[in-house]
């Protein structure tokens, strides 16, 4: 088979994956077949660049970078929707309809409206042409770069699809991703995003679209524009997307009533919480596209849509007092002190207060009667104020200038809306919160001990950092509330038994900030000992994959700290492990140091991440593109021609999978 028809009929096979996976969540091979194919394909075009493809499989892995979003007219504005929030409302909406449209049948499709950041897709013969926000309306920015990464978006249609239309969606960012990327930004000592509607419009706007296709956006489509597009209802443009390969939602009714539309909306009232994505509404549409087009549009919205608002879950209460709270890294987060309230079936005692710029915003105060939400996040926040019901002589509230905890001046830096206590070393939650962070599972996992254990034990004065854990006795723990002879046993033999934890899990636990779990591996890895890392100059921790500034500096901040410094002494003499192990190094050698090797093609007993990973345990490095100073080719199957050519002109040696493996053995 030529190489232009094995690109072919690899891009046709992924897209059918892709397709099964992401749009109807129906895989058919397994994820690790499914990267294989893909690699396959990656390398195939590699050497073959003469064969791009805009809508190839691989696009989705992202790296195009944007610097400037360039600013897109819309063909077809996009307009906002009317809203409606009762039955009664629908019903006037109706008559207005009737009134326009004279005595004919009208029906209606109802949809949940999804919230996200709109997207206007174009389509040109088949193809995926163009991304664009909604931005004002009638002009957004293209985003095409970093849209095209979303799984879920085709970029090739399939079946009967119009030759050129554009297709209007919402880009969401479900729950559970949302989630655990707020979980590893908490990990790594960042600030979580407040919610997955700012965070997915956001991820559109990123300049490296490699970031975007980490983020795991969807794409939810709902409705067609353009000429001739043989369509002549919402019901049927919703099939059409679909077969076409667009992710369309099964929820949607066809109604004839208003009485089948409150049905519907009172039904998903309910039920949205069981959805894996955000919803703010249902979306009612007159069905019958002739009779859309007859109704038109009014300068904002279209006469022949409207929007019914879930009522947000909102209860209202009297705000008591305004606390603050100190994070591990110092950041100060503001609390409202709630009368107590049920609110979405559990009683809410506190909600979020962001920043003093929140607080200001809204001139909330202490004493105040405030509305509470629970909408996308986890903890709810005050919405507004009752000005109404303010008590007689109130104060602005004054946020803090001192921490609470230890009366240190707060700083706060340009650009950044925390508070920060500064006082690292004297400030009781940020010593407490590193030595929770160094017990917890993810970190030195150590059994026997909880974070109330760390705060006990630091009240009591018997640890102010990690390295005191190591030098805790039985005797000094028995006479502590609640710590019976066996639990004190347990905590001592928990504490012994961290040793074992690999170096770059230890890492992980010293609390750096920005060194989460991923990068705390990368560093251990690069530099297989701590005496290395902490040498290491900012150059050169940049030079590490996926080691940026902000990284390299807070690495080289933490050990330019004397204390720092003192307290890994000590863990080191205690037997905790600050170099990749004995096991560990035992595969890693120095026989391909200072080599770069490319690898291509598929190959037979060993998987390319493997492989990549003998190459670095080894001393060597992968190299992605063949260059004079290339000093080996690895070759699989079906490598590419065109790196065989450049590597035989340049005189670098193609060796075989099993060549190398026995060079490493
Ligand atoms: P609004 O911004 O409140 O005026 O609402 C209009 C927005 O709702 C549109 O920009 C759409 O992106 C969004 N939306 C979400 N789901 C739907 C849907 N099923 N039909 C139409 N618009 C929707
Ligand atoms: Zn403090």
């Amino acid at each position: 088979m030529d190489i232009e028809a094995q690109l072919t009929e690899l891009r046709n096979e992924l897209r059918i994956h892709n397709h099964n996976y992401y749009v109807l969540d129906r895989p058919t091979i397994s994820d690790y077949e499914f990267d294989m194919k893909l690699k396959a394909l990656q390398d195939l075009e590699a050497a073959n660049p003469q064969f791009y493809d805009a809508t190839s499989p691989t696009l989705r892995v992202g790296g195009g970078v944007t610097k400037n979003f360039d600013t897109v007219v819309h063909d077809h504005r996009m307009y906002s929707l009317d809203n409606s929030y009762s039955k009664e409302d629908l019903e006037d909406w109706e008559k207005r309809i009737q009134r326009g449209l004279g005595d004919v049948d009208v029906t209606f499709t109802c949809e949940l409206k999804y919230d996200g950041a709109s997207i206007s897709l174009t389509y040109e013969n088949g193809e995926l042409i163009r991304a664009v926000t909604r931005g004002d309306g009638t002009q957004g920015d293209d985003v095409t770069t970093n849209v095209k990464t979303i799984n879920s978006v085709p970029l090739r249609l399939k079946g009967d699809y119009p030759e050129k239309f554009d297709i209007r969606g919402e880009i969401v960012l479900p729950f559970e991703g949302f989630a655990k990327m707020n979980e590893e930004r908490i990990a790594n000592g960042e600030e979580p995003y407040m919610n997955p509607r700012n965070t997915a419009s956001g991820s559109l706007k990123l300049q490296d679209s490699a970031i975007t296709a980490q983020r795991p956006l969807d794409c939810l489509l709902y409705g067609i524009v353009g000429r001739n597009t043989g369509i002549t209802s919402q019901w049927q443009m919703l099939e059409k997307a679909r077969e076409w390969g667009f992710k369309v939602p099964s929820v949607a009714k066809h109604c004839k009533t208003v009485g089948e539309i409150m049905d519907f909306v009172a039904y998903w009232d309910v039920h949205r919480h069981e959805l894996p994505y955000e919803t703010d509404g249902v979306v009612i549409k007159v069905n019958d596209l002739q009779q859309q087009e007859e109704l038109g549009f009014t300068s904002k919205s279209p006469r022949w849509a409207m929007a019914y608002k879930f009522k947000a879950e909102q209860a209202t209460t009297v705000l008591r007092e305004i606390s603050y709270q100190v994070g591990r890294t110092g950041a100060i987060t503001p609390v409202a002190n709630l009368e107590p309230v049920l609110l979405a079936g559990t009683t809410v005692k506190r909600a979020s207060l962001h920043n003093a710029d929140q607080i200001a915003k809204f001139d909330i105060r202490e004493g105040d009667t405030v509305f509470v939400e629970k909408g996308g996040e986890i903890i709810p926040k005050i919405v507004q104020v009752d000005f109404t019901r303010r008590p007689e002589g109130s104060k602005p509230t004054a946020y803090i200038t001192h921490c609470p905890e230890c009366d240190s001046e707060l700083e706060r830096t340009e650009g950044d809306a925390k508070h920060y206590c500064v006082n690292y070393y004297g400030c009781p939650p940020q010593i407490t919160g590193r030595m929770q962070h160094y017990i917890s599972r993810k970190a030195m996992d150590i059994e026997g001990m909880g974070s109330e254990t760390v705060t006990l034990l630091f009240k009591e004065g018997l640890v102010t950092n990690y390295a005191d854990f190591y030098e805790l006795t039985k005797e000094q723990l028995m006479p502590l509330e609640r710590m019976a002879e066996k639990s004190a046993a347990n905590l001592v033999a928990g504490v012994a038994a961290s040793v074992q934890i690999p170096f770059e899990r230890v890492l992980f636990a010293l609390g750096i900030r920005f060194v989460g779990e991923t990068v705390a591996k990368k560093l251990a890895r690069a530099y297989k000992n701590i005496d290395a890392l902490s040498e290491a100059t900012e150059e050169a921790l940049v030079a590490v994959d996926e080691i940026g500034e902000r990284i390299a500096k807070s690495v080289l901040e933490f050990f330019g700290n004397a204390t720092n410094r003192a307290i890994i002494d000590r863990l080191k003499r205690h037997g905790v492990q600050f170099s990749i192990s004995e096991e560990q190094l035992q595969h890693q050698t120095d026989k391909l140091k200072g080599r770069t090797i490319v690898v291509s093609g598929v190959f037979e007993t060993i998987g390319r991440n493997e492989l990549k990973k003998l190459i670095e345990d080894n001393g060597g490095k992968v190299g992605s593109s063949i260059s004079s100073n290339t000093a080996y080719l690895v070759a699989g199957d079906k490598m590419g021609p065109s790196k065989r050519t450049k590597a035989e002109k340049l005189g670098v040696p193609i060796i075989s999978e099993q060549e190398f493996l026995q060079m490493v053995n």
